[in-house]
């Protein structure tokens, strides 16, 4: 028998839901319901700086207007801090690992000094300062009780875990190259993980088969792949989808100031009719 087919919509509660986001969750949900699956809603909440209850009540509030339902309490990643404090201490536990104490500006002066700073799709990469750090340098400076973030030794990886492959439902077969970000921090100096760490092992630990978000995470899965490989996790499938767009083919974001599903609401939009348009085929 197939596995049953599970897929999330895992927004982060520093704002209220726009209309790109309405999308992105009903594709997870149709995606579902069309299998006969279950659909799951995850709140990736562990930037303190950044997330607000108030705002999570409102995401509830935004997705049950748009008569989305999901099949679980939702999952707080605030609340599962020690599954990724886990699976961190199994990669520094495979030398996979290693302190970072740079500062912005730090990292920003090395940049800056150098003829030739390799850029990721998120800007310049780290530069590898703490990673040529001695084991008795970083040992010294922990316990002096120095801020420090984790860094995935990216090139030790890949050696490790080989070629990697991925699936997705608009690129096809994709070959990881989780190199192009550098050095990912897996555990910030302020949050004790880091998006790809904790997205991954939650996909794995949620039994998600099937991850559904926009293009602008593309590029992210390629470190979750390998992630995936060095935590002998498995591999779902992943369905990037096009950003929506505003009349002037700018992506709709909470920075750009697009109107939020709740500002429609208040406007007297019409949720049936809006969903009938988001599930309207587009490429
Ligand atoms: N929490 C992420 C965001 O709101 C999405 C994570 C994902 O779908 O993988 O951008």
């Amino acid at each position: 028998m197939a596995k049953m087919l599970i897929s999330r919509f895992a927004p982060s509660p520093t704002g209220r839901l726009h209309l790109g986001h309405g999308f992105s969750a009903l594709r997870a949900y149709d995606l579902a319901r069309a299998a006969d699956g279950r659909f799951l809603l995850r709140i990736e909440d562990i930037d303190p700086a950044r997330c607000r209850p108030e705002h999570v009540a409102g995401i509830i509030e935004d997705l049950a207007w748009l008569g989305l339902d999901w099949d679980e309490p939702p999952v707080f990643q605030s609340q599962r801090l020690p599954l990724y404090a886990a699976a961190l201490d199994r990669l520094k536990a495979a030398g996979l690992a290693y302190p970072c104490f740079c500062t912005r500006t730090r990292i920003a002066v090395e940049i800056a000094a150098s003829a030739a700073a390799p850029h990721g799709p998120d800007g310049p990469l780290y530069p590898g300062i703490c990673r040529r750090l001695s084991d008795a340098d970083r040992a010294a400076r922990i316990a002096a009780g120095e801020a420090h973030a984790w860094r995935l030794d990216v090139e030790k990886a890949e050696a490790l875990a080989g070629p990697l492959t991925w699936h997705d439902a608009r690129a096809g077969a994709v070959t990881a190259i989780p190199a192009i970000h550098g050095d990912i921090v897996l555990a910030r100096k302020d949050a004790p993980t880091s998006y790809h760490l904790a997205v991954t092992v939650d996909d794995a630990a949620q039994g998600v088969t099937d991850v559904v978000r926009g293009q602008d995470l593309f590029a992210a899965t390629h470190v979750h792949r390998l992630l995936q490989a060095l935590l002998g996790l498995p591999v779902p499938r992943y369905h990037h989808h096009a950003l929506l767009t505003d009349d002037r083919g700018e992506r709709l974001a909470k920075r750009a100031g697009s109107p939020t599903l709740a500002s429609m609401r208040a406007g007297g939009a019409d949720a049936g009719k809006l969903v009938a348009q988001l599930r309207k085929p587009r490429p």
